[in-house]
């Protein structure tokens, strides 16, 4: 398969954008299309072709949603053999591909299985990979404008990011992906690039990016390659014996338009903030949120966090009923397209991301919302 060459630091050999898409009993997660999107930019500031990389038993029917998303085509691998999701056969092939087509770069959600998977292949490959990234940029006056916006560094900082010094040298970073991820416990953001060695690689968390609108032409015109690999049973050091689903239904924080998320404002009366929550979420069609508070204290299960170690969403509507507003906390939930803050605190960060703030005790303001959006549902 020719592979037996491969360089990865001969980066000159290295083109195009593949994006690895997870599908659990052949159903895509909602991961790809995100990560497809967003790298459907990357692509295009490189001048290099995007293609969704699909790995499992008769999947092929995936190929068309993906390309939907804005993937030029589908690498899609198949076999019996890749039913279910293993750590040696995924990466058994991904690498075999990676070698014979040389990507530039490849992106994978920060996922339990991308998490598990993504380093692997980096390692068999001999290159470099920034795990749990928030943002990715590829041109440098796109990446010095994110950074205009969200960094604190005075212009002449931003304006010295169009190089690096790598080995002691100056390094033009025009053509590398710049990875951002969140650094010391969320204190500050980090930039990192892989200018050695290729292809770049991410894990990318979940629910950051955002989906492109789907375009029926472009899942038509799908150009889908079906590379050779060579995958036997000897290739598995580990056997899946059955695969079980947990029977506890997980809240879908990502997917929701709506989420009230309570914190420790509710701590004089758990049960009832808790209550108060969650009814809100259900007369708004939501779902109930948290903060790490709430979650460290038992209060909520962990699948409720929303934060810098929790889910990062951006619903339509986010009502934060008793939270101060910690960075940690802002970092998973600023994008919301609108923010209403409950605080008795006037002076409580969260104030100042809300499009509106009601100053007030949660148990006295949340039981009026929940009235409120009864008589409106009510008067349609
Ligand atoms: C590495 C690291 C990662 C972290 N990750 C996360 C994360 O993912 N998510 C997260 O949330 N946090 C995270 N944190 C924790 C974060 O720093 C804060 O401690 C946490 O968000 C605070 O939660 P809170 O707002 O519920 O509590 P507090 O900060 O204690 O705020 C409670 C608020 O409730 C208000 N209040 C009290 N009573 C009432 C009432 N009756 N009615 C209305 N308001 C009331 C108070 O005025 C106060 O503003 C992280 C911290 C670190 C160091």
């Amino acid at each position: 398969m020719g592979i037996e060459n491969y360089d990865s630091s001969k980066i000159e050999q290295f083109k195009d954008v593949w994006v690895f898409c997870e599908q659990r009993q052949g159903v895509l997660q909602p991961t790809c299309f995100e990560l497809i999107s967003e790298a459907r930019r990357l692509a295009d500031e490189l001048g290099c072709k995007l293609y969704a990389l699909l790995l499992g038993d008769n999947v092929a029917d995936g190929c068309k949603e993906l390309a939907g998303y804005g993937a030029d085509g589908v690498i899609l691998c198949e076999s019996p053999l890749l039913k279910n999701y293993t750590t040696d056969g995924y990466t058994k092939v991904i690498v075999d591909v990676v070698k014979q087509m040389k990507p530039e770069v490849v992106l994978f959600g920060a996922t339990y299985i991308g998490r598990d998977l993504g380093p692997r292949c980096a390692a068999r490959l001999h290159t470099g990979l920034c795990a749990d990234c928030t943002h990715l940029d590829v041109e440098v006056p796109v990446y010095q404008h994110f950074l205009e916006g969200a960094s604190t560094l005075a212009p002449e900082r931003i304006a010295g990011t169009d190089h690096a010094m790598v080995m002691g040298q100056p390094h033009d970073v025009s053509h590398d992906l710049k990875m951002t991820r969140p650094a010391f416990g969320g204190h500050l953001m980090a930039t990192i690039i892989c200018p050695r060695f290729r292809p770049a690689m991410a894990t990318v968390r979940p629910g950051v990016m955002k989906k492109a609108p789907f375009d029926q032409a472009k899942a038509d015109a799908a150009e889908i390659i079906r590379p050779e690999f060579s995958l036997t049973e000897a290739d598995f050091e580990t056997e899946i014996l059955a695969v079980e689903k947990a029977a506890k239904k997980l809240v879908d924080l990502i997917g929701a338009d709506y989420i009230v998320s309570v914190g420790r404002g509710i701590a004089k009366d758990i049960e009832g903030g808790i209550k108060l929550g969650q009814e809100l979420a259900d007369e708004l069609g939501g779902v109930l949120g948290g903060s790490r508070v709430t979650v460290d204290s038992g209060w909520l299960s962990p699948d409720h966090q929303v934060g810098q170690t929790g889910k990062t969403v951006h619903p339509k509507v986010y009502i934060a009923l008793g939270i101060s507003g910690a960075i940690q906390h802002k970092a998973g939930m600023q994008d919301s397209e609108y923010i209403v803050a409950v605080n008795i605190n006037p002076a409580a960060p969260m104030f100042e991301i809300a499009d509106i703030g009601i100053v007030g005790d949660l148990f006295k303001v949340t039981p009026l919302l929940i009235e409120q959006v009864r008589a409106i549902k009510a008067a349609k």
